[in-house]
């Protein structure tokens, strides 16, 4: 995989990518779709850096392992190291930028795993599973009012802002740190806003992060 983070310009962002730590069910609407409870603390799980591929121009989907979901959320990227209880100032300052990532799952096979109670990296870290944007420098954003939209051949899917998650992007940061590092590169995505569906070839997809669109094809 030759995936490297980059900014809006093309630019290389010179941070290695180790991690992209997830949540789950960070939106009230999101949980109720798919029958989940809302959680009293941050649902986490991890996929690998070798996970990602950029979002634009296009991105190859799985054709052979059951439906493919999209999950569109706020992608942050982490500029320091941090470990530990941390303060809110420490985790503001690690927040160098955001970008809009997609979150695949395969739906079939993770209902099986969730079934079983067993992990879900099979439904969730294949080859591709992670979609990132470039990533929007977070200098003048504020953080707890970030919209994001998904379409799919020109119509909204997925509508969200950053307000509308059960546990802050900034608590978000506080919260991983008690239970493991996060390293400057390592990527956090935010949880996904109701509206996740089914990908399939020949899409075309859209996705709106604050002032900036981004286009791509589904292949
Ligand atoms: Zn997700």
């Amino acid at each position: 995989m030759s995936y490297q983070h980059q900014f809006l310009d093309n630019s290389l962002i010179k941070l290695p990518f180790g991690k992209a730590v997830c949540v789950g069910r960070n939106y009230v609407e999101h949980a109720k779709e798919l029958d989940n409870p809302v959680p009293c603390e941050p649902i986490l799980f991890i996929k690998p850096a070798s996970c990602a591929l950029s979002f634009t121009p296009n991105f190859v989907i799985p054709k052979h392992l059951g439906d493919v979901h999209y999950e569109a959320e706020i992608a942050i990227l982490i500029g320091n190291n941090l470990q530990g209880i941390i303060t809110t100032e420490q985790a503001q300052q690690a927040v160098i930028a955001i970008a809009g990532a997609l979150d695949l799952t395969l739906r079939d096979a993770q209902n099986i795993l969730k079934k079983q109670g067993l992990p879900w990296e099979k439904a969730k870290c294949f080859d591709g599973a992670l979609i990132l944007t470039p990533f929007i420098k977070a200098d003048n954003l504020d953080l707890t009012n970030l919209d994001i939209e998904l379409l799919i051949n020109k119509q909204t899917v997925q509508q969200g802002n950053s307000k509308q998650m059960i546990t802050s992007i900034i608590n978000l940061i506080k919260y991983i740190t008690k239970h493991f590092c996060l390293q400057a590169g390592d990527v956090i995505l935010t949880g996904t806003p109701a509206g996740v569906g089914k990908l399939k070839a020949g899409d075309q997809l859209q996705l709106n992060l604050v002032e900036s669109q981004f286009y791509a094809n589904v292949i």
